[in-house]
């Protein structure tokens, strides 16, 4: 195979590795393919991404082959433009780029304007008439090869150019002559000898050949190796080498460069958006020297800016620009992101990719192409990130609106909150419950801390990282959250916290960033999500072409009420304790679990089933007939037990037992590993009393709901933490006999669904005798994972961060599903279970349920179904369409 490939000057290709990013690079490839649709592309070649990693692989020889390819390749670009390398009279000049297969920031810098030395430049001074040019671009060229390729500290030669411009009483370096620059060189090219000990090179070839190696080298520099290891790109890639014959843009004021986009890359509109510098070259635009010049009247206009637009200033070469953005984007049927420069009047294409966008602008681009007949449907849908929606679901802080910027911590969950601080969690109810809008503001959060968070606007914790409990949950209840605000210290004494210089006291307002991890003083005003428009249209597309269907993880009709908004077909998973934690029942709950007899429990959950079957009832109602999963009772119970002294003796006035009573039964319910205890199915064998009534209150609610509305409800029933058969049979008998109890009663009977969470190892294991007894499965991969693992979700935090970053889990496993080890207990559990029972109804309730990677596992193995915390749930809807295109 070819390793280097020339393009531009009509050179044709059929060779596809020339257009392969692969091969040639991102940026290698698409020059080839601008050049192949008759774009203005300076000539040039390409050196592979393979070469590079033979030459890192061989210990950094070049070989014979690429020295004779390369020089072949040069001579194509010689006999194009019609000038040769090194020819003091008419140089030919080039720039050698790095392009990898991404866009890669870490890799070496452009060098422009190689080719030139001190004969070469006075060629370039006398074919160029301009002396000032030609000094201007040499200078350039020695700042630049010696920064990125000598590695000589880029300062000294701003300082040295900064002292000149002093000394000449000059601002600007426009205002430098030839002579100036003249000088400059030689002062720059001592620079190089002082630093080095040996002169600036001055044979062409000898620079080519040291601009290659640079650009090899940077491959495996520390920066490049950073940049790899935070997005995930393997270090095997290599980088491609671009080497091009130089245009200019700094040849006066009919001369110009620039970058642009074909749409705006923030809103998604369809209007040109750029910037560009007369009389400039390479990165002045974005480095800040100048102020770039707007590309477009309308923009100008709009920004009442003076310098004129490139459509004003240069009304052909922008003719042109314009015809080739609407080429690029009928070539490449996306919005592009491009580099050009003029020359004396004439345009010239020196890059072209797929442009970053916003969430915003990738939706309304998708749905625009579609509608221009660019793009299908299918596209459309592949074209946009489903966690970039996240953005987009929640309230925003106003852009325009001042911010007092307090501190800064980690993105946790996205949206906006404003509240006044508390510090604790049952404050956090107590003031939410009067009314207020409440931020939780804790060192960091616990599972005792989750009425708190419920109750709470938004969620900042000082410490704790992007999983930490308080991330995970917040993401789940879609509270904005800032983590890790390491700024941030809290005396709960005086109960103030500090941030940076500014002390606050509990009650203060602030707000907080979930975006951007910005907490500020006060209260930003927010502007609400659009969720009509083309949010609603990609939607209807995604709905189209899924095969799996979306529900929704909640248990209060609120939820119920958003998930629907947000397009869930049913619930996935009501967790009944969340409701167990009410103000107004908690203390029977309390009851039920310090009770020493069954007699005692009865009587406290006959005080709960009243209440359990208006949650039902509620739930029933919103979700109108669409499935809805109710798993019974899960966690230990010493999770809902009072605390401290008060709540104690509170209790005791309550439900008549003495402290010392209430305060040995807590002590027995102590356990040492509660998540691997007295918790789940395990409570209904030992207490069935407790899954009794709430199966009846399941079922009174379906009975009333059903009678009131005509709507068949068919209740699921589930039963957590199986991990036997014989397990779910007792249990299922339990609901049974509820059932035909209430049915008796009701004079009516309904349909219903008993089936079980597979979130033990052996019960994924088991599944095909578990499925003589189960309707349904529910793969409950947050405790399946923790059970696989052998991990806790809970203590994670602290060691899994370094095991990503280590690569021994590719990604935290709690976020997206370890599809090669969990993932196959999934498949067997789904095989086994379908075998026994092939109308056995599948999915998915874990949080990987609203994580796109794992959705796509889901497709694969064909679950019915995945459920999502309700502003996961279009995430879900859009990565379950694309798993299945
Ligand atoms: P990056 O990958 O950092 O964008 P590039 O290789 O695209 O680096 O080079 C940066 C800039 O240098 C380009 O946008 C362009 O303005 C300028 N440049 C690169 N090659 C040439 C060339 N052959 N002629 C003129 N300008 C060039
Ligand atoms: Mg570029
Ligand atoms: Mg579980």
């Amino acid at each position: 195979d070819r390793q280097v490939y020339t393009f531009g000057g009509g050179v044709k290709h059929d060779d596809p590795r020339a257009k392969d990013k692969v091969i040639t690079g991102g940026k290698g490839a698409n020059l080839a393919e601008m050049a192949g649709i008759g774009l203005p592309v300076p000539p040039g070649f390409t050196i592979t991404t393979e070469e590079c990693v033979k030459y890192l692989a061989e210990g950094g020889d070049f070989s014979d082959q690429l020295r004779a390819d390369v020089a072949e390749a040069l001579t194509h670009i010689e006999t194009t433009v019609g000038k040769t390398f090194g020819n003091p009279a008419d140089p030919l000049l080039v720039s050698v780029r790095s392009g990898a297969r991404v866009s890669m920031p870490g890799m070496m810098d452009t060098v422009l304007n190689l080719g030139l030395n001190d004969e070469t430049v006075e060629g370039l001074a006398a074919t160029s008439g301009d002396d000032r040019f030609a000094w201007d671009s040499y200078r350039r060229f020695v700042q630049m090869y010696s920064d990125v390729v000598l590695g000589v500290e880029h300062h000294l030669f701003e300082e040295a150019l900064e002292i000149a411009k002093e000394d000449n009483g000059y601002l600007n370096d426009v205002e430098m002559s030839a002579d100036d620059w003249r000088r400059i060189v030689k002062e720059y090219k001592g620079i190089v000898s002082a630093e080095l000990g040996r002169e600036f090179p001055q044979d062409v070839h000898e620079q080519l050949w040291g601009a290659i190696q640079a650009v090899f080298d940077s491959w495996d520099s520390d920066r490049a190796k950073v940049y790899r290891r935070l997005n995930d790109i393997p270090g095997d890639w290599g980088t491609a080498v671009n080497v091009q014959a130089m245009v200019f843009g700094n040849m006066g004021d009919t001369s110009a460069t620039g970058v642009a986009f074909t749409r705006d890359p923030a809103t998604g509109e369809k209007a040109y958006y750029g910037e560009w510098l007369v009389n400039a070259q390479g990165e002045d635009v974005v480095a800040g020297i100048r102020t770039p010049q707007y590309l477009t009247r309308a923009a100008r206009e709009r920004a009442g800016a003076k310098p004129l637009s490139m459509e004003e200033a240069m009304p052909e070469a922008y003719a042109e620009l314009a015809a080739v953005f609407e080429l690029l984007e009928k070539h490449y049927r996306d919005m592009q992101d491009i580099e050009f420069t003029v020359q004396q009047n004439k345009l010239w294409m020196l890059q072209t990719r797929s442009g970053k966008r916003t969430a915003k602008a990738a939706l309304k681009m998708a749905v625009d192409m579609v509608e221009e007949g660019l793009i299908d449907e299918a596209t459309a849908i592949k074209r946009v990130d489903p966690m970039a929606l996240d953005q987009l679901l929640h309230p925003t802080l106003d852009p325009k609106a001042p911010r007092d910027v307090l501190g800064k911590g980690l993105p946790a969950s996205p949206g906006a909150a404003s509240g006044v601080i508390v510090l604790d969690a049952d404050t956090a109810e107590k003031r939410a419950e009067m009314g207020e809008a409440v931020v939780l503001v804790r060192v960091e959060t616990s599972p005792e801390d989750i009425h708190g968070m419920h109750a709470a606007k938004g969620i900042l914790t000082a410490r704790g990282g992007m999983t930490s409990h308080a991330a995970v949950v917040a993401r789940g209840m879609g509270r904005p959250c800032v983590s890790g605000a390491s700024g941030l210290s809290i005396d709960m004494k005086s109960r103030t916290l500090r941030m940076g210089t500014r002390e606050l006291k509990e009650g203060d307002l602030i707000t907080l960033d979930g975006a951007t991890g910005e907490i500020m003083a006060g209260e930003v005003p927010t502007i609400e999500p659009e969720l009509a428009g083309d949010f609603a249209t990609l939607m209807e597309w995604a709905d189209r072409h899924r095969r799996m269907k979306v529900r929704t993880n909640a248990e209060t009709p609120a939820d119920c009420r958003m998930a629907r908004q947000f397009g869930a077909e049913g619930i996935g998973l009501c967790r009944t304790e969340h409701m167990f934690f009410d103000a107004g029942r908690i203390s029977a709950v309390r009851q039920m679990i310090l009770a020493e007899d069954e007699a005692g429990r009865r009587a406290a959950l006959a005080k709960l089933l009243p209440e359990q079957r208006a949650d039902f009832q509620a739930i029933f109602e919103v979700m109108a007939g669409l499935p809805v999963t109710i798993r019974l009772l899960d966690p230990p119970l010493h999770e809902f037990l009072p605390h401290g002294d008060a709540e104690f003796a509170e209790l005791s006035e309550t439900i008549g037992i003495g402290v010392d009573t209430l305060k040995r039964r807590a002590d027995e319910l102590h356990e040492f590993n509660p998540m691997l205890g007295h918790r789940g199915c395990r409570l209904g064998i030992t207490f069935p009393e407790i899954y009794e009534m709430q199966a009846r209150a399941i079922f009174e609610a379906a009975c009333d709901v059903a009678a009131a509305s005509g709507e068949a409800i068919v209740p699921e029933v589930m039963i957590p933490l199986v991990a036997t058969r014989r397990e779910l049979q007792i249990l299922k008998k339990v609901v049974d006999d509820a059932a035909a109890k209430v049915f008796a009663e009701q004079g009516r009977t309904l349909d219903y669904l008993v089936g079980t969470m597979i979130e033990l190892p052996r019960a994924a294991l088991m599944a095909g005798e578990i499925a003589e007894e189960a309707k349904f499965f529910s793969f409950g991969t947050n405790d399946l994972t923790q059970t696989t693992l052998g991990v806790s979700r809970d203590d994670a935090a602290r060691f899994l961060s370094p095991y990503v970053e280590k690569g021994i889990y590719p990604r935290d496993p709690f976020v997206s599903l370890d599809i090669e080890g969990v993932g196959q207990l999934v498949q067997l559990g789904a095989e086994r279970g379908r075998a026994t029972y092939a109308g056995i109804k599948l999915g998915i309730c874990g949080e990987h349920g609203g994580d796109p990677a794992s959705i796509a596992f889901c497709e694969t193995v064909g679950l019915d179904y995945v459920s999502a915390s309700p502003y996961r749930v279009p995430i879900a809807r859009l990565a379950a369409a694309q798993a299945a295109l």
